[in-house]
């Protein structure tokens, strides 16, 4: 056996119910063996099993209270899983399905992801199982103040930056910067993700869905092809997929579906500015639910399922698909449908959306495919413009900002295709994202010897 295929079995015997993580180390490891057969000193110095290691996990309890008084304890996670390049950096989710194997896959994924941004950025990630859905404001607050008088000692400007992710958004930031900045008694970029009046950067919360269509476009470009009158199926409502929304009908194409973990709506005539101002004031404001817009905009809703599924099943032709929602959303049939219906680009906004089946069939098929880690990097990056703008003491303009994010989503394409075609496996973005991030990594790891 390879030494990745041992380090593979390791942890599939180890982290036997880790099924996510044992996912994403299968997915990156496999396609690392040129990698190590182009470089025993990786091998002899034991890179392979160190890279799949964090750093330190922490696991804590988080107690907080209904407005009712009701007393309940939540799990909170923070994994630093490695920080050879910079502090490690990545965000916090707060979802009922939040255990330590998807707080893992998430981290090791950020690893990669971090390295192909160009930014001196580790990679960690954290969360809780807290559902945020239907709670009041004051119960969100106590929440997340609960959980940063746990996470304030394991994080640090210099240390570990958390941000946003699924069920943190903007609002939660705020009071989990607000209670860290309490109790520290210091004003510095621990969190991204910021408010404009307290640090944060403009283009931000736009980054990863904008991000996510420049990346598209750069893929496109390599087949002649480009967003213009192209029919864009997007999943999710949330901040990724508001924002793909926004970009994509931006570059001239209709972004034709969304959902929400309850229903999928399809907007047969696209998902129009005014219609995506709706959607955001629904989803940020008043929190509701996507058969709302629906009901406003008299289209078809169809309960219960994702939009992959609805595709499938109503036969919607679709020229681009750029999931935005959860992981494993995208199946083998789904995924089979989206072809047959036409689809030539899947990027990816969501961190590990497609199965690896599915995966699987976009490759066979030859259609153009992106996974997270380098799609929906600009997020992280425009995080790390917010840390460059904290430490300097200064704010970038919103054009300045926008047009960083668009040459580092350049530069990550360019590194995927580059490395790709330096490991034989030209126009495998696949390869190419891990290859390159690894690379990274390793070679830092190696210069620090055994630490
Ligand atoms: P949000 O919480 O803002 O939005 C998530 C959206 O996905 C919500 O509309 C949610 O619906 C929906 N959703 C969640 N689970 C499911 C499901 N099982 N089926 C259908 N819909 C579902 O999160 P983000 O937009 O920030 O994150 C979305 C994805 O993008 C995640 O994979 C995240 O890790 C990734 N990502 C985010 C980055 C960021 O900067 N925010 C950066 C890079 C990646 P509901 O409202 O019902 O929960």
């Amino acid at each position: 056996m390879s030494v990745i295929q041992d380090t593979i079995a390791r942890i599939n015997q180890l982290d036997m119910e880790q099924k996510e993580f044992q996912q994403a180390v299968t997915e990156v490891l496999e396609t690392l063996e040129p990698t190590a057969q182009r470089h025993p000193e990786f091998v002899k110095a034991g890179i392979y099993d160190r890279i799949v290691e964090p750093e330190r996990a922490v696991m804590f309890r988080v107690p907080w209270k209904e407005d009712n008084g009701q007393v309940h304890v939540n799990r909170g996670y923070r994994v630093q899983f490695n920080n050879a390049i910079g502090p490690f950096k990545g965000g916090l989710r707060f979802h009922p399905s939040v255990n330590l194997s998807i707080i893992k896959f998430l981290g090791f994924e950020q690893v990669f992801k971090n390295a192909l941004t160009t930014l001196p950025m580790g990679g960690g990630k954290g969360g809780s199982d807290f559902d945020p859905k239907g709670k009041s404001d004051d119960e969100i607050m106590r929440f997340c103040q609960a959980f940063m008088r746990e996470l304030f000692r394991h994080i640090g400007a210099e240390t570990d930056v958390p941000a946003g992710d699924i069920g943190v958004g903007a609002r939660e930031i705020g009071y989990l910067y607000g209670y860290y900045k309490k109790i520290r008694n210091e004003h510095t970029g621990v969190l991204t993700g910021k408010g404009l009046e307290y640090g944060g950067s403009l283009i931000r919360p736009e980054a990863t869905g904008y991000g996510t269509a420049y990346f598209a476009a750069e893929m496109l470009a390599t087949r002649g092809l480009d967003f213009k009158d192209k029919v864009v199926a997007i999943s999710g409502a949330g901040n990724v997929a508001q924002y793909a929304v926004e970009k994509v009908t931006q570059l001239g194409a209709r972004a034709v579906t969304v959902c929400d973990s309850s229903a999928t709506v399809v907007d047969e005539q696209g998902i129009s500015s005014e219609k995506c101002c709706f959607l955001m004031d629904l989803k940020n404001n008043r929190r509701g639910r996507i058969k709302e817009y629906a009901e406003k905009y008299d289209t078809p809703c169809f309960e219960g399922e994702n939009v992959w599924d609805v595709i499938r099943k109503q036969g919607i032709k679709v020229d681009i698909a750029l999931p935005c929602a959860t992981q494993n959303e995208i199946s083998r049939e789904n995924a089979i449908a989206l072809v047959e219906n036409g689809c030539r680009c899947v990027a990816e906004g969501a961190n590990m959306p497609s199965t690896p089946e599915a995966i699987k069939i976009f490759q066979e098929s030859n259609i153009l495919y992106g996974p997270g880690k380098a799609a929906n990097a600009g997020g992280v990056a425009t995080s790390g413009l917010e840390m460059s703008q904290n430490s300097l003491k200064m704010s970038w303009t919103r054009e300045e900002v926008d047009q960083r994010l668009q040459i580092i989503m350049k530069s990550i394409h360019k590194s995927c295709l580059d490395a790709a075609e330096a490991y034989g496996r030209k126009g495998d973005y696949v390869v190419g994202a891990n290859t390159a991030g690894f690379m990274k990594v390793a070679k830092a790891m190696m210069a620090y010897g055994l630490v």
